[in-house]
């Protein structure tokens, strides 16, 4: 089976830009910029986590240093087509690449709009290089500026003329902080009227309501991780009603902690349920991983092979990249 899986096509719809590039290229980015490394943290261990973090904060101590890349044009470059090296070598065929873009903006003293069409030009280059294609989906992270991160990369991307590659909308980060209700309306908004898809990070810290509020007040099309969804009957039976499909990162589940050392998998749940899911790594190079060990993990969990083996068609059913179901 690890043979069949290395070798077959694949579509990644949950991937952070950020945990994809290879560390060993943010090594060298950031030596090259000599930024002031924050103090205690070991540049050889501290951007990867292989154990199960002791909690969601700890999970997230190489973004203290991945802020800080791409400090010019031509590092945003390099981690582009660095990121897209790493989906071939799992033979991803399409993918929907996220990032929240103003760190870009404010670390190289530009404006969004501008970040935004560099991200979008080596994107499209990658993506033509590599012969895979691509999305854009535009993250905004949970917390007090939510709404005004939203606001200022949909002005960007009005301003660019609202670019194809641009596909979805995804809130991402601190699940106990509290959503407004402006922040919902915003994005529900930016479905009717621009025809973006909406993808949500929630229930991956327990809490199963944040999928019930993803669903019916943000209108999510998919949800990052839910494996809360498990708790709660309801709300497994909402995601099947509502046809709303899971990203299932099942390495990066267990090294956040979302699923326990001594738990199975929420997914086999969504299996027994017949809530739809696809395969995806989250920040596969933070893991030194790759989306081919997700599916091999997958296995490992559930040992279906027909899930692996109708993967391709769920992905193309579920992306928001267009047009990929039509042969
Ligand atoms: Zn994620």
């Amino acid at each position: 089976m690890e043979n069949f899986i290395l070798e077959m096509d694949k579509g990644e719809l949950h991937v952070h830009l950020n945990g994809l590039v290879s560390s060993e290229l943010v090594i060298k980015l950031l030596n090259n910029n000599i930024i002031d490394i924050p103090q205690g943290f070991d540049l050889e261990k501290d951007l990867n986590i292989i154990k199960p973090a002791k909690s969601l904060s700890s999970y997230l101590k190489p973004w203290d240093l991945l802020r800080f890349v791409p400090k010019s044009r031509s590092d945003l470059t390099l981690i582009v087509f660095d990121a897209f090296e790493n989906l071939r070598k799992s033979n991803v065929r399409f993918v929907e690449l996220r990032n929240s873009i103003l760190y870009i903006a404010l670390l190289n003293e530009v404006n969004v709009d501008v970040a935004m069409a560099w991200l979008l030009e080596d994107v499209s280059r990658a993506s033509e290089f590599y012969d895979i294609k691509a999305g854009l989906i535009l993250t905004v992270t949970r917390g007090d500026y939510s709404l005004e991160q939203l606001r200022s990369l949909l002005n960007a991307y009005i301003k660019l003329g609202k670019p194809d590659l641009i596909v979805g909308l995804d809130l991402a980060g601190n699940e106990d902080i509290n959503v407004s209700s402006a922040l919902a309306y915003e994005f529900v908004r930016a479905k009717t009227e621009f025809g973006l898809k909406i993808t949500i990070h929630a229930g991956e810290t327990g809490n199963f309501e944040n999928i019930v509020i993803a669903v019916n007040d943000f209108k999510a099309d998919r949800i990052g991780h839910g494996t809360a969804a498990i708790k709660s009957q309801p709300t497994l039976e909402l995601l099947k009603e509502k046809d709303i499909c899971v990203e299932v990162c099942p390495i990066s589940n267990r090294l956040t902690n979302a699923v326990g050392e001594s738990e199975s998998h929420p997914v086999i749940e969504f299996i027994n349920n017949e809530v739809p899911f696809v395969i995806c790594s989250d920040n596969p190079s933070i893991h030194r991983s790759s989306i081919t060990q997700d599916y091999i993990e997958f296995y490992r969990e559930t040992k279906s092979s027909l899930h692996i083996k109708k993967m391709l068609e769920i992905q193309k059913k579920y992306s928001f990249i267009k047009g990929l179901s039509c042969k």
